[in-house]
């Protein structure tokens, strides 16, 4: 692979490795398959989706890509894992949807396509990423004025690593050992301030929650674990 200044080789080959269960909704990505529908219906409750041009920044196997795309939207998907790609490719094959996929940089893309972009999501991408704000100022120029975007991360909380770290990891097993590097957790404080120093508005920080009982997850007021943030570009 060719090096990318702000691509982490080892984060890429964690996601490699776990390519073919992407779609297990019981496997080591059942966390993101769970979580799908409740960051769906948060993304659906602060923009449109119908008709709109979409891109999933580090989409992986497509898993909200193909929920975008499901509801209308235009999607195109991007990461830097080729396996997860050629997963997410086949897999929307298969449901029948028309997902435009590439293995291309962020920053890359944003040279290509600025302000191209109604709405753009990253998630659970920016704690794997050396320079997350180098991630967030490209998505604020592929993103139109006025658009919308969404990221999430886990919090650099001791809260996040019991239960990210410890608790997925270690005692649930939810998630292959080393999935998560608590020192790149992200502080909502931290990401707000990056958000605003790539020129967007922040307008909604909203924590997700897990319960290890019902094994659900639900949108919540607590953000020392995993959480959504909502921002704005202003119009010109
Ligand atoms: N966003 C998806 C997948 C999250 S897993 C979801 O929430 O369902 C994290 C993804 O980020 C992996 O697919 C990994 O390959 C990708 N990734 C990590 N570093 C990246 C980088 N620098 N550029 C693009 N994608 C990256």
């Amino acid at each position: 692979m060719t090096t990318h200044a702000n691509v982490d080789p080892v984060e890429i080959a964690k996601f490699e490795a776990l390519a073919t269960s992407w779609w297990d909704t019981e496997g080591e990505s059942k966390p993101l398959h769970d979580l799908n529908p409740i960051r769906l219906d948060y993304i659906k409750s602060h923009c449109q989706l119908s008709d709109k041009n979409v891109i999933d920044v580090g989409c992986g196997g497509g898993i909200l890509t193909e929920a975008l795309a499901k509801s209308g939207a235009h999607a195109t998907g991007i990461d830097m894992g080729k396996m997860p790609l050629d997963i997410a490719t086949l897999h929307a094959i298969e449901a029948e949807l028309t997902i435009n996929y590439q293995q291309i940089t962020v920053e890359e893309k944003a040279q290509q396509s600025a302000e191209q972009f109604d709405v753009i999501t990253c998630m659970e991408m920016l704690e794997h990423v050396p320079d997350p704000l180098s991630v967030i100022k490209a998505c604020s120029q592929l993103v139109k004025p006025g658009g919308t975007l969404f990221f999430s991360t886990l919090n650099r909380h001791p809260k996040a690593y019991l239960l990210a770290v410890l608790g997925a990891e270690y005692i649930l097993k939810m998630l292959p050992k080393g999935t998560h590097d608590y020192n790149r957790f992200i502080r909502p404080s931290e990401m707000a301030a990056w958000c605003r120093q790539a020129g967007l508005e922040v307008s909604d920080i909203t924590g997700m929650s897990y319960n290890p009982i019902s094994k659900i997850f639900k949108l919540s007021d607590d953000v020392k674990v995993n959480y959504l943030m909502c921002c704005r570009k202003a119009l010109d």
